[in-house]
């Protein structure tokens, strides 16, 4: 099968500063990859690089077998950007009429069909905002927008959902279901990419993991990955945190 993601001697830079150096990795069908790094260590373009939102300055990246910035299945995909770059949030739109906007490449210039309805209602259901779906997302909690969002992307029925940093804002009780939910998503069979700087959360619900700083450190399991000791190695020489300090129960 064709893996969803193929990232092949990837480099970035934005203007003349080099942000990623020869990345190469796979993400499979089926995957839970948590990607995570210093704050500045390239996650989030490497995730709009792997959507094809941006060209890499060298190598190529496939989405599904097909060069990602010339991908046109836009219906496979589902992204969830960081909060503070979600403009509707300051828009006068309903959570409803966000998540039927999952609908609309589906649907092109047809009106929305019943069928189009159902799946939106099931959306809205099965992330327990139903009873949101007709108050303004602008009046909403950090937690309750985060599952519009989700809701979107189950709308569409996305096969890759990539989510960066879909917990900034997020009450604390909220946080956990939410992994939950996205846990049972990707048993369902949806592929997902997370970018959290949460890495005890990645650690528990991940089932992969790779570990960025400008180059890639290591792209493996999660069990594997927390013995090879890359967490250490990038995090204490930047951060100095203690692995105990991480807060992950694997
Ligand atoms: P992360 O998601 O790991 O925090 P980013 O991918 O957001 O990292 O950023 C990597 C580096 O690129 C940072 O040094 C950041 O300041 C820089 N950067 C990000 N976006 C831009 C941009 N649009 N223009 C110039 N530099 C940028």
């Amino acid at each position: 099968m064709t893996p969803p993601i193929t990232v092949e001697n990837v480099s970035f830079a934005y203007d003349e500063q080099p942000v990623l150096n020869n990345i190469s990795m796979t993400v499979e069908d089926g995957d839970f990859l948590g990607l995570i790094g210093p704050n500045g260590s390239g996650k989030t373009t490497l995730l709009q690089l792997m959507l094809g939102l941006k060209k890499p300055d060298s190598g190529r990246i496939e989405l599904y077998g097909t060069r990602a910035d010339k991908y046109k299945q836009g219906t496979r995909l589902a992204y969830v950007a960081q909060q503070s770059t979600e403009a509707d949030t300051m828009m006068p739109v309903t959570v409803r009429e966000v998540v039927r906007m999952g609908r609309y490449a589906h649907a092109g210039l047809m009106p929305l069909s019943e069928t189009d309805g159902r799946l939106v209602d099931e959306a809205l259901e099965t992330v327990g905002i139903s009873d949101l779906a007709d108050r303004k997302i602008s009046r909403l909690s950090g937690g309750q927008k985060q599952r519009t969002y989700i809701a979107r992307a189950l709308a569409s029925e996305a096969d890759l959902l990539a989510l960066d940093e879909p917990t900034v804002g997020v009450d604390a009780d909220s946080v956990e279901a939410f992994y939950d939910l996205l846990g049972e998503l990707n048993e369902d069979g949806m592929t997902i990419v997370l970018i959290e700087h949460d890495i005890g959360v990645v650690i528990d619900h991940a089932n992969m993991m790779a570990c960025l700083d400008g180059k890639l450190y290591e792209h493996c399991e999660t069990q594997q990955f927390l013995e090879s000791g890359a967490l250490e190695r990038v995090f204490n020489s930047t951060h100095g945190l203690a692995p105990g300090q991480l807060g992950g129960r694997a």
